[in-house]
């Protein structure tokens, strides 16, 4: 049987007609292929007609990115559906993490050319691309991580498959066909931002293993980021963390108990840069808890703390129970059998330095408070606490000698000083943000210029006109 085409485009226009505009595959496609080889395929012949593209171009594009995320539409989709897909997080919270990704991370701007001109010419070394990059990114900023490093890859000229955690596959999908349309009206090359429609550890380790993928970038847990590290491919890691704030003293304590119950219940502590213990100087701890209090945290006995551990904690103890992770302060009250009072943001409790709520990362509006007799050993525990992660301390203190000393001994990517932590991803505090923090490769907070490299142009004898 032969089918008249006009009569089969004329079905299919009417089958496009009638779904919603967010449904419409663009001319171009969606950027979302059934397997792994199609997306990356169709990646690598993006970044190759990227390279045809002037730098105007790409802060069109890069615009473009920008203009669709901040849609109030879609912030508001966003920040709703990645609480409800994933099941952790706030709202609110979720909102103000895409606004900032959006509009705060750096662009095209970042990629600055060094050159050397003298009597033998003119050496230029400039940024780079890589071609096509994988993107691995966590359900604990699903949005933020694909907005951020979006920006930040296609402004250093790579195309990027994404890899998303298989809980925020939804909601990933769906903004890599926002992303996709945004791009495609801007005038981009096809399928800069891909990805496939079954997410996995299979489809991951697929990308991973994949001869066009050129750099990896795995924004997640110790396991991927050993992954990627493993690949035997330019890689950069931006792991866990268990940050730890201190309080001394010489801190302003009404200021820094507001900073930290603001900090750690910030997207319910889901951020990897969150407060996670408090180590407090036993001078002004009833003080600072005082504070604490009166700043929507909830204070638990020790018994109590007891029963959450089988609740919140894994079988093995070892970690978070992952049903429990970005959950309420007051869904976890309610779980050992407490009416929280309106207004609860966090739960804290006194607690030895080596209770597992402590060491472990938990990401969840849960802190224990540890007692310390002077300030230098609450540095000392800081640092044991923090694991060598090189990740996100905080410390409140006016001895300028003894940040300097936190500063030095705990050796962290990004260390806040009397503010709550959100502070040093530019949420509030100075500096352009970003939803991927290379402590263990040392990119520290990622940047335009990381997802790029570095090559020099040589012109031997001329275009030296002094
Ligand atoms: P996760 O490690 O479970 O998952 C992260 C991503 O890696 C997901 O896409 C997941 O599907 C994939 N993945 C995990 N193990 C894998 C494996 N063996 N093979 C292939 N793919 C694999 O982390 P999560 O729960 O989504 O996120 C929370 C963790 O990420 C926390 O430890 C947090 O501190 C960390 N984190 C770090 C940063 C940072 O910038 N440093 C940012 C956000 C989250």
């Amino acid at each position: 049987m032969t089918i008249d085409p006009t009569l089969l485009e004329a079905a299919v226009r009417k089958v496009l007609a009638a779904l919603p505009a967010d449904e419409k595959p663009s001319a171009s496609g969606d950027g979302v292929f059934d397997d792994m080889d199609a997306a990356v395929a169709a990646a690598s012949t993006a970044a190759k007609n990227y390279r045809a593209c002037s730098l105007a171009e790409r802060r069109r594009f890069v615009q473009a990115i920008r203009d669709c995320m901040t849609l109030p539409e879609n912030l508001d989709y966003m920040a709703a559906q990645a609480v409800i897909e994933t099941g952790m997080g706030d709202v609110a919270h979720k909102y103000l993490k895409n606004k900032f990704a959006a509009e705060n991370t750096p662009g095209v701007e970042d990629l600055e050319t060094s050159a050397w001109s003298g009597d033998h010419g003119l050496t230029t070394v400039e940024y780079s691309a890589y071609g096509v990059i994988g993107a691995i990114t966590p359900t604990t900023n699903p949005t933020e991580t694909v907005i951020c490093n979006a920006i930040g890859m296609l402004a250093a000229g790579n195309a990027v498959v994404f890899s998303p955690h298989p809980r925020a596959k939804n909601l990933s999908l769906w903004q890599v066909r926002k992303l996709n349309k945004a791009l495609a009206a801007a005038g981009a090359p096809a399928n800069l931002i891909v990805t496939v429609s079954d997410p996995s550890i299979e489809n991951t380790n697929k990308m991973i293993a994949h001869p066009d993928v050129r750099m990896l970038v795995a924004t997640g847990g110790p396991g991927i980021v050993h992954t990627v590290l493993s690949s035997g491919k330019k890689a950069i890691g931006a792991g866990a963390g268990n940050p730890p704030v201190v309080v001394d003293e010489t801190a302003d304590i009404a200021h820094a108990a507001k900073c930290i119950v603001d900090g750690a219940s910030f997207d319910n502590n889901l951020p990897c840069t969150a407060e996670k213990e408090i180590i407090a100087v036993d001078s002004i701890a009833d003080l600072l808890k005082f504070n604490l209090l009166k700043n929507g945290a909830y204070e638990i006995t020790p018994e109590q703390a007891k029963q959450l551990e089988s609740i919140i904690l894994n079988a093995k103890g070892t970690g978070p129970n992952t049903a429990w992770v970005g959950k309420p302060a007051c869904e976890i009250l309610q779980a050992i059998g407490i009416e929280p009072p309106a207004g609860v943001r966090l739960v804290v409790f006194e607690a030895a330095a080596d209770h597992p709520f402590v060491v472990h990362e938990l990401m969840m509006p849960v802190l224990g408070l540890v007692r310390v007799p002077d300030v230098d050993a609450a540095i000392e525990l800081a640092v044991e606490l923090e694991h060598g992660n090189r990740h996100t301390a905080i410390m409140h203190s006016r001895d300028v000698k003894k940040l300097t000393k936190m500063g030095r001994e705990i050796q962290t990517t990004i260390f806040v000083k009397n503010g709550p932590s959100f502070n040093g991803i530019g949420i509030g505090g100075e500096g352009y943000s970003t939803f991927t923090i290379a402590g263990p490769t040392g990119e520290g907070l990622t940047r335009t210029r990381n997802f790029a490299r570095t090559r020099r142009c040589v012109l031997v004898d001329d275009l030296n006109i002094r």
